[in-house]
């Protein structure tokens, strides 16, 4: 049996993140990792994601703005090899950064997939390792639904490992992941069937922020399909796939997306030979400070029921450290006032609560909103205008901002300052006072009126 301090299960977003921390305090660590180091977030996640948006803003420069901006050529084409490699050769500088942190931290990695054998006893690779501390950071997958031909489509995972653009697609989720894999292959010309089970997209956000991507997609070519709700998918002797709705749709496309939601990675665990138990929806149950139901026994990031963000993991990974290797007993992670942005066309940035969160919390005589609506200049001298909206939700009578939304050109950008000061819990009149900086979007939130 090996001993150590901190085994670390995961070497995703938050298993790097507490088994540095650990190993600054002088703690022998140890991480196991069953597939790439990194986890989603570098490999199939938010990394590669960006870098494809980023081409998709390059194509939508080419193909909707150049000519309203006095450029002028030949028709600009997309050479997704070029793209790939550079995506892929970026994702490996990624991957070695945190093999060398590990080097660096004298942290023991292994490559494998742990299971426990008891509450404090993990295998891996047919070696069993124990310690006063483990920490499952194992991440999430993503659904597939139980339907006939489900097999024939693909997930998130899968989509980075394209190397060819399909003429059409059909995604099928109003999630995040949904709705920017719809943005940017339809920006890469790609016919796009967006497959939504209700009326909108993104509906646990401010209806301000679904509303208007609902009308963005639609403007932009995707094909919005509401109320569907797949029940097979057929593949026809040409290759195409057909998935049939239960409104009786049937819509034809070269590859489908699943992207409906995503389950946490339980199941190998062996969480059956301990007493780490698992909340209602399956995720693994913790409370305030990370601690499972085994003493010892920790559990953090998206195989835990809350924001599933790379950011949160990474910071309560590092809390967890601060409390277990460097005497800060009281230190834990604040999941309140997360900022997040999606990488929508055009993108979203959110901060605090929505309105009808507000409501329900405080009341609708307690809470004042602010909104404001115009179009982009960047795109106000094309053929193209898109539209940004921006809204501000304050409590009380001193008007704390309690709630920060917006969509448009350039929002990805604009938010993160707004969350510093909301965490400083700033109010409206402390936006009024603060200077505009002209001519931006970010300005209109402290000039609303
Ligand atoms: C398409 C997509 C886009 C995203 N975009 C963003 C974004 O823009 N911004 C953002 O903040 N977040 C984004 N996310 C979410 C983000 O990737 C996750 O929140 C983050 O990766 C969670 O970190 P984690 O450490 O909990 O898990 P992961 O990073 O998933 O790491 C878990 C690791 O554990 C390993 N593992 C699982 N079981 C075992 C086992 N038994 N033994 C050993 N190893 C095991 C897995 O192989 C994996 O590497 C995105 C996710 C997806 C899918």
């Amino acid at each position: 049996m090996n001993q150590v301090d901190y085994i670390v299960i995961g070497g995703g977003s938050g298993g790097i993140a507490s088994a540095n921390r650990a190993a600054m305090y002088g703690a022998k660590v140890v991480v196991i990792e069953g597939n790439l180091l990194g986890g989603t977030c570098v490999n199939v996640g938010c990394v590669p994601k960006k870098i494809m948006w980023y081409g998709a803003q390059i194509a939508d420069t080419l193909n909707l703005y150049k000519q309203a901006y006095g450029f002028s050529g030949e028709q600009d084409t997309l050479n997704f090899d070029i793209l790939l490699k550079n995506r892929e050769a970026y994702i490996q500088r990624a991957r070695h950064s945190y093999a060398n942190s590990f080097v660096n931290n004298g942290i023991t990695f292994i490559k494998g997939y742990a299971k426990f054998l008891d509450n404090h006893t993990v295998e891996v690779n047919g070696e069993q390792y124990t310690a006063p501390h483990i920490l499952i950071a194992t991440g999430s997958s993503p659904k597939v639904p139980n339907i006939p031909g489900a097999e024939f489509g693909e997930t998130s995972n899968e989509f980075f490992e394209w190397t060819s653009l399909p003429k059409s697609v059909a995604i099928v989720g109003a999630g995040y992941i949904a709705v920017e894999l719809a943005g940017v292959l339809n920006s890469f010309g790609v016919h796009v069937h967006l497959i939504i089970r209700s009326n909108m997209p993104l509906r646990q956000f401010d209806d301000m922020l679904s509303q208007t991507l609902y009308e963005e997609l639609v403007n932009s070519g995707v094909s919005v399909h509401q109320y569907a709700t797949p029940v097979s998918v057929t593949k026809q002797k040409n290759g195409m796939l057909t998935l049939a709705t239960e409104s009786l749709e049937n819509i034809q496309v070269e590859r489908l997306i699943w992207a409906i939601g995503r389950q946490p990675n339980v199941s190998k665990l062996g969480l059956e030979n301990t007493q780490i138990a698992l909340d209602t929806k399956g995720y693994v149950q913790v409370d305030d400070y990370q601690n499972t139901t085994v003493e010892g026994v920790y559990a953090l990031g998206d195989v835990i029921d809350k924001a599933a963000l790379t950011p949160v993991a990474i910071a309560a990974g590092r809390a967890l450290s601060e409390r277990l290797f460097n005497g800060k007993t009281h230190a834990k992670f604040d999941y309140t006032l997360i900022p997040t942005v999606i990488f929508s066309h055009p993108a979203i940035g959110t901060v605090g609560l929505s309105e009808k969160e507000a409501i329900q919390m405080y009341g609708k005589e307690n809470i004042k909103v602010y909104q404001t609506s115009f179009t982009s200049m960047y795109t106000a001298v094309t053929n193209h205008r898109q539209s940004v909206k921006m809204k501000l939700i304050t409590q009380g009578e001193d008007e704390k901002v309690i709630g920060l939304h917006g969509i448009g050109y350039g929002v990805d950008e604009m938010v993160q300052g707004f969350a510093v000061a909301m965490r400083m819990g700033a109010t409206k009149a402390d936006f009024d006072r603060t200077v505009a900086i002209h001519p931006t979007g970010s300005e209109e939130f402290v000039t609303m009126r």
